[in-house]
């Protein structure tokens, strides 16, 4: 693995169910990265390097919000230690939305002093017809919370690839703007 500033600790977040691991589970399969094969770190760590924007940019995914074996200090580990973080919730349950409000709250809480990247991330965006919150519900909580916000879908793959150029490009921004 590099290391060094192209290498980037992404951590998601967000209430049991939403689809974090099934967006792990398709960033571990990408096929137009450098190197072809993801290596797994662990059960709920990948590690793989993208090509974004011409520059490569390795990416070490953290998928443990939700490991309750360790109990939780796992949750105030995964606060301290990302670079940059997807904030999940499901376009079809407004309560993953407001939870996800209330670790906008946190992860500020908990870094108090960084301008740390953060996409909210609306999930299941092909269930339209089972939708609970808007796109433009999204939209206006990421702008109070002053992130990116995008809608994907796991499950027909719809912006996933976006989604993880999009962390790379953000973390690019604040690095280049120091
Ligand atoms: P996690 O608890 O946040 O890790 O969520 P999972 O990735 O385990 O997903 C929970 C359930 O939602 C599983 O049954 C997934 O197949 C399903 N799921 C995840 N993402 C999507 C999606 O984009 N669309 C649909 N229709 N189902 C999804
Ligand atoms: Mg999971």
């Amino acid at each position: 693995s590099e290391s060094g500033s192209n290498c980037y600790r992404v951590v998601l977040i967000g209430e049991h169910g939403v689809g974090k691991s099934s967006l792990a589970n398709i960033f571990a399969g990408v096929h137009d990265s450098i190197d072809s094969d993801c290596e797994v770190l662990g059960e709920d760590t990948y590690e793989r390097t993208l090509m974004v924007d011409g520059e490569s940019a390795t990416i070490i995914l953290l998928d443990m919000w939700d490991n309750k074996r360790e109990g939780e200090w796992i949750r105030d580990h995964c606060m301290q230690v990302g670079d940059a973080y997807l904030i999940v919730y499901s376009i079809t349950d407004r309560a993953s939305f407001e939870k996800a409000s209330e670790l906008r709250i946190q992860l500020r809480r908990a870094r108090q002093k960084e301008d740390i990247p953060i996409i909210l991330v609306g999930n299941k965006s092909d269930l339209v017809r089972c939708r609970e919150v808007s796109v433009a519900e999204g939209r206006a909580c990421a702008v109070v919370f002053d992130c990116k916000f995008i809608e994907t879908s796991a499950a027909v793959q719809h912006n996933v690839k976006e989604l993880f150029e999009g962390i790379v490009r953000q973390v690019r921004l604040r690095r280049d703007s120091k």
